[in-house]
């Protein structure tokens, strides 16, 4: 019987080379270090002081026009804003943009339905880049990965053959036990239920396997 621990590594421990696609020309590219875009088929490089975070709602936490953020856009309070009518905080309605475009204007004036009131209320609002969960993107610059594999269930994917392999070793054993350091966002904890249900197992194991070959 094939034993496999959850040794505690996180996603975040396969993010040193994430392999990606360019959102420039489409080759394969790589995000180094969670802070350098680099594709080698055109030259496209991009590099950031330190690797981007986001709040727990998806929506970064800088508050910049991110030049280097080739995924999608949510739109958010630009400060504090609260109802004329009650002083209720207020905040814009949340609007999306798809990765690919861009927003015309980074700061925007808009209007806030007060949650108490019913009051609506001019809101000052900026774009920031959105981290969706389950879109195949990595999170430092919003690059769709390059193993990456659409499945009735969901999308299987991984940053690299490294951490391919990874979860295809934890995924293929039959025996799942927890390691003493485990926290909720250790590698197995973040996987989600359907790719961990036993009757998807074969499936997921295949699209795995396929993205092992698939890498370089
Ligand atoms: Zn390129
Ligand atoms: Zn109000």
């Amino acid at each position: 019987m094939t034993r496999s621990r959850d040794d505690g590594a996180g996603t975040q421990d396969f993010a040193d080379d994430i392999a990606v696609l360019c959102p420039r020309c489409g080759a394969l590219a790589h995000v180094l270090a969670r802070t350098r875009l680099t594709c080698p088929a055109c030259s496209l490089h991009q590099t950031r002081p330190r690797p981007r975070l986001f709040a727990a709602d998806g929506a970064s936490l800088e508050r910049t026009a991110a030049p280097d953020w080739h995924g999608p856009f949510v739109q958010i309070a630009a400060g504090p804003a609260r109802c004329s009518r009650c002083g209720n905080g207020l905040s814009p309605p949340r609007r999306v943009i798809a990765a690919g475009k861009r927003p015309d204007n980074m700061t925007d004036a808009g209007e806030g339905r007060c949650a108490g009131c019913g009051e609506d209320s001019p809101v000052e609002t900026l774009w920031t880049p959105l981290l969706a969960a389950a879109q195949g993107r990595e999170p430092y610059f919003g690059t769709r990965l390059y193993l990456l594999e659409e499945t009735g269930r969901g999308v299987v994917w991984a940053y690299n053959r490294r951490h391919a392999q990874a979860l295809l070793d934890w995924i293929a054993a039959d025996l799942r036990e927890r390691g003493p350091s485990t926290g909720a966002r250790t590698m197995a904890a973040m996987l989600p239920g359907w790719m961990k249900a036993a009757r998807n197992r074969d499936a997921v194991a295949k699209s795995l396997n396929r993205l092992i070959d698939q890498s370089v």
